[in-house]
């Protein structure tokens, strides 16, 4: 067997799954089978639940200096691995190594060092009454708790759930995409060599409509942390809303990226080119609608697509690949769906478009052009629906008031970036732009301390600094009189 059999991690010993059944695991850039996941039910999450509720008692009442330590020791591992880890997360979602090397997998160690000193710090309030007495908050952890993730970056948005829920002194039972499951599977074996008690993390793998579901409708599971699409998020919403449980989710996007013609054009664009075509454009932070002010339309657009050709797409492994696959082939043929509707809706595709066919190892890889369609309006579905591929559209702008207008003409709201040299329209656009997150003359510049997350359709709630470890723990006021 060339491939690996992933297993559950349960109560720090790994399990088969009950059903004794596993999923093809695919490496997305070779079309080859890269792994083999449990495929697991409600069984395997009634155990990790009960071990991680029996678990909870003592990790509850460990110190958060105790809590911290290992959450640092865990992000040191990490480090320590960083190559295997960059192979794993390349060959499971097709991405570039050199973007695993240097994004995906420092922040997933950065997720659990951030969370392992944050909580150090972590202070609840008191309120004085004056003359009558005080109240003060505490802030005790939820329980057993679930953190659900995506295939997009796989191992920086799962920790980026795991390390607050645990800091915070909870347990976890986390289900990673059954579409990219490997370095979570890693994780397993470097928090069991780290010391983590057992049963304070469990990872079971399986897919959402059996394992993810079990999880959402545990009774003891006290809340849900979920990354995902829009419509997953409303089935757990309502399932988790049936039963009053906690929930944070963030969710899709369609983000506007709004280029003025003072910008300072040169930093836009290769910045637009990674906000456009990073990690093949699945990432819920890509600027697929590009709104560019009329004097300057032409030369961005011309400038624009003459760099975008010369994106090199190629073998992942390759150190100057700037994208690799897209993530299945499912996913191709979705974002191959939409440029043939972008054509239908009287779009024209600049560059870009179609599959890619490289040769050696990646004959049978899902790889595909970076795209640029220009000639839609902002109504129709290829500007409202989420694509998550390497596709962008050119819609030009006369005023502020215009691009504003259209910007927030979405069900989304996850983020939006704003390219411009006059301050006080940065902060006027920023203000009215409906959207969690605005970024001006820059993108996916992140500190981990500011809230994350979305509004309207993109989200409920916020991860990041005390945003996170405000969710996972419960406030109680006790009120004492003088
Ligand atoms: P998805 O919703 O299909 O799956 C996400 C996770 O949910 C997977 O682990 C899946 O197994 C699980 N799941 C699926 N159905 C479930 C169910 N009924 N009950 C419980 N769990 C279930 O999303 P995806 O295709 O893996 O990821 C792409 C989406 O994620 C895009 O829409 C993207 O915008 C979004 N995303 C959002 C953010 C953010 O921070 N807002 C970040 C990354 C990705």
């Amino acid at each position: 067997m060339a491939f690996k059999q992933l297993k559950n991690f349960i109560n720090g010993t790994f399990y088969e799954p009950h059903s004794k059944e596993y999923l093809n695991n695919f490496n997305p850039a070779t079309g080859e089978i890269y792994s083999q996941i449990p495929s697991s039910g409600i069984d395997d999450i009634n155990q990790a639940v009960k071990a991680a509720k029996m678990a909870f008692r003592s990790w509850s009442q460990t110190s958060p200096e105790k809590r911290g330590r290992l959450l640092i020791r865990i992000a040191d591992m990490i480090e320590q691995n960083l190559d295997a880890f960059a192979l794993a997360e390349t060959e499971d979602t097709g991405k570039p190594i050199q973007l695993s090397r240097t994004v995906d997998i420092p922040r997933a160690a950065a997720n659990f060092r951030f969370f392992g000193t944050a909580i150090q710090h972590f202070a609840s309030e008191s309120h004085a009454m004056v003359g009558q007495g005080i109240n003060y908050t505490l802030r005790k952890p939820l329980g057993v708790v679930g953190c659900i993730s995506p295939w997009n970056l796989p191992l920086y948005l799962f920790t980026w759930k795991i390390a607050p829920a645990l800091a915070a002194g909870n347990c976890v039972v986390g289900k990673p995409s059954e579409v990219t499951p490997v370095t979570a599977f890693m994780l397993a074996e470097m928090c069991k060599n780290a010391g983590l008690p057992n049963g304070v993390l469990n990872i079971v793998h399986g897919s959402g409509p059996k394992a993810g579901q079990a999880l959402v409708e545990h009774s003891d599971v006290k809340a849900i942390s979920f990354t995902g699409g829009t419509q997953t998020g409303r089935e757990i919403a309502q399932k988790a809303g049936q039963m009053l449980k906690k929930v944070s989710l963030e969710l899709g996007g369609k983000n506007p990226n709004i280029i003025f013609a003072d910008c300072d054009f040169d930093k836009m664009l290769t910045t637009t080119l990674r906000s456009s075509f990073r990690n093949q454009g699945q990432i819920c932070l890509c600027g697929s609608r590009i709104f560019i002010e009329r004097p300057i339309y032409e030369r961005f657009k011309t400038e624009f697509t003459a760099k975008t050709f010369m994106l090199k797409v190629g073998d992942p492994l390759d150190e100057d690949s700037f994208m690799g696959s897209l993530v299945s082939e499912n996913h191709l043929n979705k974002v191959l769906y939409y440029v043939n509707l972008a054509q239908e809706e009287g779009g024209k595709v600049l560059t870009g478009g179609k599959p890619v066919r490289l040769r050696g190892r990646c004959t049978k890889g899902w790889f595909m052009e970076p795209t640029i369609i220009e000639g839609l309006d902002n109504e129709c579905r290829v500007n409202q629906e989420e694509i998550f591929g390497p596709v962008v559209t050119l819609i030009p702008f006369e005023t502020e008031e215009e691009v504003l207008q259209m910007a927030n003409d979405t069900e989304y709201g996850l983020s939006a970036t704003v390219w411009t040299n006059d301050l006080t329209r940065a902060h006027r656009m920023s203000e009215q732009l409906e959207a969690g997150i605005v970024w001006v003359n820059t993108w996916m510049k992140r500190d981990l301390r500011t809230p994350f997350g979305g509004v309207k359709n993109s989200g409920v709630g916020r991860e990041g600094g005390w945003e996170a470890l405000r969710f996972f723990t419960e406030p109680k006021n006790v009120c004492i009189e003088y």
